[in-house]
């Protein structure tokens, strides 16, 4: 006779006087199956995979630790809990800088440059109805109106990103930015099975190229191309200001990585040039398009009581910013070795 893992569990649990009355009744004899467990990657190489995790968690250290975990532990391993923390929800909107606002809801973020001359949105959300009803009333409830919306960034062709934007162009006039390669997947998608089909792309309008610009009412965006998670992803250096102090604020669009052996190795040069940009702009900020890979909410809620003890949380600081994405290049590099990969360095 066999017994169960289940049943052994719950003889185990008797004994220290458990009840494990969630646990469903399981015969004695029949197989456990559907324990919910961490991804496993047959194929790893395993001293690569000790290697990169040890340089990324040294980098790390204790101030980027909840940054590490996202990127190199629960978002490969554990999608359950991927999905318990991003989930579609409202936060509340947060004035992040002078000039900057969050304007997104939980699972993924939008931002709201304003200038003199109206504002720049950096990302659109999943749709049309979360761009009226999520972006459009959090730009009210901090006081912007939201005709004034003369752009829209879209940082990669993922519906998350662009779902809103159509809505965006048609109701405000606002132009839409985003690359070539990444116009080309908005409009291929639509349509086509799969996850953005449903989703009509905004009219396709700015084409933006590596090192362009978008200026508006004396505020200069800065734009690279950083493929890896698409392969037009772009990211964004900007400034912002805190009690009328400037800072540089970098946004990469791509920071949920690569998904294959390709990807990684495009993602691993992205973010070492994107290193380079940020270090020569000066970069100081660090601003992700979802807030899990950050704890972005979490900084939001802190500043929304200021209880942040003066020191604005989205302030990393260069050298700070920098390991930011040394841990997530190495993590890259995980990923790889995940994969079998050797020769990831
Ligand atoms: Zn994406």
């Amino acid at each position: 006779m066999r017994i169960s893992r289940k049943s052994r569990l719950s003889a185990r649990a008797a004994t220290a006087g458990i009840c494990l009355t969630l646990l469903p009744m399981t015969a004695i004899g029949q197989e456990v199956r559907d324990y919910p467990s961490q991804a496993s990657f047959p194929n790893e190489n395993r001293e690569a995979v000790t290697r990169h995790l040890t340089s990324a968690s040294s980098i790390a250290g204790t101030d980027l630790w909840s940054e590490f975990r996202w990127r190199c532990l629960i978002s490969p391993l554990d999608r359950d809990m991927v999905w318990g923390v991003q989930h579609d929800g409202l936060v509340p909107a947060t004035r992040l800088f002078d000039n900057l606002y969050s304007v997104g809801q939980n699972s993924v973020s939008s931002f709201a440059l304003d200038t003199d001359d109206g504002i720049i949105l950096i990302d659109a959300l999943n749709n049309e109805d979360e761009a009226r009803e999520i972006i459009v009333p959090n730009l009210r409830t901090l006081g912007l109106d939201p005709a004034r919306i003369r752009f829209v960034i879209v940082t990669h062709g993922h519906g998350d990103h662009y779902g809103g934007a159509k809505y965006l162009q048609e109701t405000y006039g606002a132009r839409v930015v985003s690359s070539a390669a990444d116009w080309q997947m908005m409009e291929d998608a639509f349509g086509r099975p799969g996850p953005f089909g449903s989703l009509v792309p905004p009219t396709r309008d700015i084409i933006a190229e590596d090192g362009d610009t978008i200026s508006l009412g004396g505020t200069t965006v800065r734009l690279a191309i950083t493929p890896g998670h698409t392969p037009g992803t772009l990211s964004l250096i900007f400034p912002v200001y805190e009690d009328g102090q400037q800072h540089m604020a970098g946004l990469m669009g791509g920071t949920g990585g690569g998904r294959d052996s390709e990807t990684h190795r495009q993602q691993i040069a992205s973010l070492n040039r994107w290193n380079e940009l940020t270090a020569a702009a000066g970069v100081d900020v660090l601003l992700t398009n979802h807030p899990p890979h950050m704890d972005s909410n979490e900084k939001q809620y802190l500043l929304s009581y200021d209880a942040t003890g003066g020191n604005n949380p989205f302030i990393y600081g260069r050298d700070k910013y920098r390991r930011y994405f040394e841990v997530l290049s190495d993590c890259t590099r995980v990923a790889l070795a995940r994969l079998g990969e050797t020769g990831v360095d």
